[in-house]
């Protein structure tokens, strides 16, 4: 494996041990999902569309794609990353 591979094994890594971190903090905030309209059972990340987990997000693919693109936004900007997941950072993106 190249020094470049392993870098970029090494990122990937990092951002999915940070990604399960947000994930514990999010369980410890939230019963359920942040995004998660309870009256209408509907996704605010997926624009009104239905939830199809009932607000349970641990292994939602959205979600995680939500941290994902959070993490990128956030390393880019050469800000440190959140342990919480109700940072500032987290919660409103890098302005
Ligand atoms: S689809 Fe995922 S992100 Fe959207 S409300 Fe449901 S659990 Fe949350």
């Amino acid at each position: 494996m190249s020094v470049d591979q392993q870098s970029s094994e090494k990122q990937k890594d990092a951002k999915k041990a940070w990604i399960q971190k947000m994930i514990r903090s999010a369980k410890l905030h939230h019963k359920l999902c942040p995004f998660y309209d309870r009256k209408k059972r509907l996704c605010f990340l997926k624009l009104g569309e239905r939830c199809p987990f009932d607000g349970r997000f641990e292994n939602c693919s959205i979600f995680i794609g939500f941290l994902d693109r959070r993490y990128d936004e956030i390393v880019s900007a050469g800000k440190p990353l959140p342990i919480d997941f109700e940072d500032p950072l987290v919660q409103f993106g890098v302005s």
